[in-house]
């Protein structure tokens, strides 16, 4: 938690900056000479989550869960096919998932994405003043010294050098094209940071040096983020509170301590049990569980809970009623049995 975050928990204006409200991404499968809808991917399927101001909140989940459309339906870079995204960042709630592109314009200051891939997401052919110089101009920023003058300054505070904005894209290392994406996306002074996969693509020692960064970055510009990743490890070390998907809904939310210290639902009990741990005690214990078969359709959703098919405390109520996702133990969870299992985290702390 940054300062800032602190400053205004102890004010007591801590209301939340984004909430997203049964989000549903859609999209239609269709078939025959008619292009008639025979079903729908299921991508999000009635998310409901609350960002506050100052925080990282990580959604996590394994590749095909739904994470990364939820992370671009909160930027409206893809359309929610239902419900409401209510952005209170300039002071008053506004629902940005019905706004049409000239309206929703002012908003895309304040909301901004990092892309997972710095090789694929930055223009080749043109420059670094040009690729951060972008989103300036769009918003208004038209004298030529103030745009390189907060260029220099933005690859300043990323750890790069200034003298490198006139360079090309191609004469950067991964990790140096993320510092890049970073402060493009910074640029405009936003307040709200949904990072996909940002680090996912980085060697593992340029991985920390991102998260530190991002980090730093935070405090230094009053940053909430919204973290998607499919690394528990990276999460458990950037996030205040974690979402866990899967078959595009959230099946466990809690604060980071209470998720890898007592997790409720067994699918991140599981994904934990996937994550690499030096200490030989947590390594062995038998009491951890894996990960089996294939993640859940999202076109045909199995019946009752989507995990049943993988999940081995499964019984007939899990087959047959969808399990809502409800308060346990301080957390949220959408499992039958939450009370009843003892499942192991990764931490040895009880929260
Ligand atoms: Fe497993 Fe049943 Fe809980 Fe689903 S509801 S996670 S099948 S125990």
């Amino acid at each position: 938690m940054v300062q800032s975050q602190l400053h205004r928990a102890q004010q007591g204006t801590d209301r939340p900056l984004m909430v997203a409200d049964n989000v549903k991404v859609h999209f239609p499968i269709v078939s025959g000479f008619f292009k008639k809808t025979v079903r729908y991917i299921k991508a999000v399927d009635g998310i409901s989550l609350s960002v506050r101001p100052g925080e990282t909140l990580s959604i996590v989940g394994e590749s095909g869960c739904g994470k990364t459309t939820l992370g671009q339906a909160l930027v409206r870079v893809i359309e929610p096919t239902e419900g409401r995204i209510i952005y209170s960042g300039n002071g008053q709630d506004t629902d940005i998932a019905h706004l049409n592109p000239a309206e929703l314009r002012p908003f895309r200051a304040d909301i901004r994405m990092i892309f997972q891939d710095p090789f694929a997401s930055l223009n080749p052919r043109r420059r670094v003043i040009d690729i951060i110089g972008e989103p300036l101009r769009n918003f208004g920023m038209t004298d030529k010294a103030e745009v390189k003058a907060t260029v220099a300054d933005l690859l300043r505070r990323v750890g790069l050098q200034p003298e490198y904005m006139a360079r090309y894209p191609y004469a950067f290392s991964g990790g140096e094209r993320q510092r890049i994406g970073i402060a493009r996306a910074l640029s405009v002074r936003p307040k709200l940071v949904v990072a996909d996969e940002c680090i996912s693509a980085l060697d593992v020692s340029i991985q920390a040096q991102t998260l530190n960064l991002l980090q730093d970055l935070q405090e230094e510009f009053d940053l909430t983020y919204v973290f998607i990743s499919h690394d528990l490890s990276v999460v458990e070390y950037i996030s205040d509170r974690v979402a866990v998907m899967y078959a595009g809904r959230i099946v466990e939310l809690a604060t980071t301590d209470k998720l890898f210290s007592r997790p409720r639902h067994p699918y991140t009990a599981a994904l934990m049990a996937s994550v690499p741990r030096p200490d030989p005690r947590l390594a062995r214990s038998e009491k951890r569980m894996r990960l089996k078969g294939e993640v859940a359709d999202p076109a045909n959703r199995p019946r009752g809970c989507a995990f049943h098919p993988r999940c081995p405390f499964a019984v007939d109520q899990c087959r047959n009623e969808d399990p809502l996702l409800r308060r346990v133990g301080g957390g949220e969870v959408a499992c039958h049995r939450a009370e009843e299992m003892e499942l192991e985290g990764v931490r040895k702390n009880d929260a």
